[in-house]
């Protein structure tokens, strides 16, 4: 009889990718993976672990899981992912019902290592992170017609507040005929829409073939047929060089949307974050990726209340955001995390002026996109229909501008049934909070 297995996977979508492969490796060994846990031989928690939200939501989802082990839910609980490779034995010390702590490095194994634990062992395995499986087969968890495309793992940056580099290791490039491959196949199985991801997308290659390889990757997938759209995400703004510009808006099929986080403008932050670029240097790069590619759409984030950040150093970051009008942005209020150089430095602030500065931010960002959204209204859009909402009678749909599950969407009427992962115009009559609402022309 196969064990039966759950998956809980938290986190960013390249965690959400390691899963996958998890996932596609249990099956192989004879696993059934189950959605509902009643009666699971053992859960796994796919932990994230870089910022105090996500170990709170780590935590909280272990300990859920560990009430479901005391009423015979569940026989056994297992942590993988960031938080487990972070923390190791710690996590046992404060919860001492877990049955498996696994870093990142035992991904390849987790059928031997579940099968162990399902047996009655309890497990502690921490092998070198870089020994995360980068490729595989997938059990895919997103819509049939998108999946992300990890193209690399870890990071070779040292933002001072960023515990990645540590947790996932150095950065390291997928070869990229093995890239192609599993492009391949995800379009043979219906995907249109490859969102290539990594901690540092434009890094790509540097370290496998010693220089920059995104364009050529991106040329490449755009000859697989039967992709449609292909979406750019965590981009590092120095390596967004004029060939990726080139080929964003040369080929079709690559959408005028990229992904591209600044963390902060002011340079005396930026240098205290040891980001590379000047605040100069980045304004010249928005304004020629506006220039070259007139409508592409930047979604970024931004940190505040980092150590020594004054309300002059805030206003400075205000200011940027206001006239620089960003079509997507998130902000996230500084967090403290021990083992950075961050977390030492003098000029902490308090979280009640951090949070106050974010949602200054957010606020500013709220009226920026409701202008753009105005501008947008009695436009036509290309549109991939997401799901139909019955209680309306109408669809849900994402346009070139919408990465999934972090932007907008659009809700719009049809006259025709329409499938998911359909592609139609639609045209825009309305706007609703970050959405757009419309009807598809025929
Ligand atoms: S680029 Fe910086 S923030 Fe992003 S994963 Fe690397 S070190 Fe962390």
């Amino acid at each position: 009889m196969a064990y039966r297995v759950g998956m809980i996977s938290l986190g960013c979508p390249k965690n959400q990718v390691d899963a996958e492969i998890m996932m596609a490796a249990l099956e192989r060994e004879n696993f059934e993976i189950v959605d509902y846990f009643n009666g699971a031989d053992a859960v796994i928690i796919n932990t994230c672990g870089f910022i105090d939200d996500a170990k709170k939501e780590a935590i909280d989802n272990i300990l859920s899981a560990v009430e479901l082990k005391k009423e015979g839910i569940v026989k056994k609980v297992i942590v993988t992912g960031c938080l487990a490779q972070r923390y190791q034995s710690e996590i046992l010390d404060e919860i001492p019902e877990v049955d498996a702590i696994l870093g990142i490095g035992t991904n390849a194994e987790i059928p031997i290592l579940v099968r162990k634990v399902i047996d009655g062992e309890q497990l502690l395995s921490f092998p070198p992170n870089c020994s995360l499986p980068l490729n595989g087969k997938r059990v895919l968890t997103t819509p049939e017609y998108w999946a992300y495309l990890k193209i690399a793992d870890g990071c070779s940056n040292r933002c001072t507040y960023c515990t990645i580099p540590s947790i996932r290791g150095d950065f390291r490039s997928r070869e990229m005929q093995d890239i192609l491959d599993e492009a391949q196949q995800l379009a043979l199985s219906g995907v249109k829409e490859l969102i290539v991801i990594a901690q540092d997308t434009t890094s790509y290659g540097i370290d496998l073939y010693g220089e920059l390889k995104l364009p050529e990757l991106l040329n490449a997938l755009c000859e697989i047929d039967g992709i449609e759209w292909i979406r750019l995400l965590y981009c590092y703004p120095d390596r967004v060089t004029d060939e990726l510009l080139e080929v964003m808006s040369s080929q079709p099929k690559v959408v005028h949307y990229i992904d591209l986080p600044l963390q902060h403008i002011d340079d005396k932050i930026l240098t205290a974050m040891n980001r590379r670029g000047s605040s100069e240097e980045i304004k010249t790069l928005i304004e020629k990726m506006r220039e070259k590619i007139p409508d592409i759409v930047i979604r970024t984030t931004f940190i505040t209340g980092f150590p020594g950040e004054g309300e002059e150093e805030f206003e400075t970051l205000a200011e940027f955001i206001n006239k620089t009008e960003f079509d997507r942005l998130g902000c996230f209020v500084f967090s403290p995390q021990e083992g950075t150089p961050a977390n030492d430095m003098p000029d902490q602030i308090e979280d009640s002026v951090k949070t106050r500065r974010s949602e200054v931010i957010m606020q500013d960002q709220y009226e920026i996109v409701s202008v753009k959204n105005n501008e947008r209204i009695g436009k036509t859009f290309r549109v991939l229909v997401e799901e139909y909402d019955g209680y309306t009678d109408s669809y849900v749909g994402r346009t070139y501008m919408d990465a999934p599950e972090i932007d907008g969407l659009v809700k719009f009427t049809c006259s025709r049934e329409l499938n998911e992962g359909d592609f139609v115009d639609v045209k825009i009559f309305s706007q609703l909070d970050y959405d757009l609402l419309g009807e598809v022309i025929e």
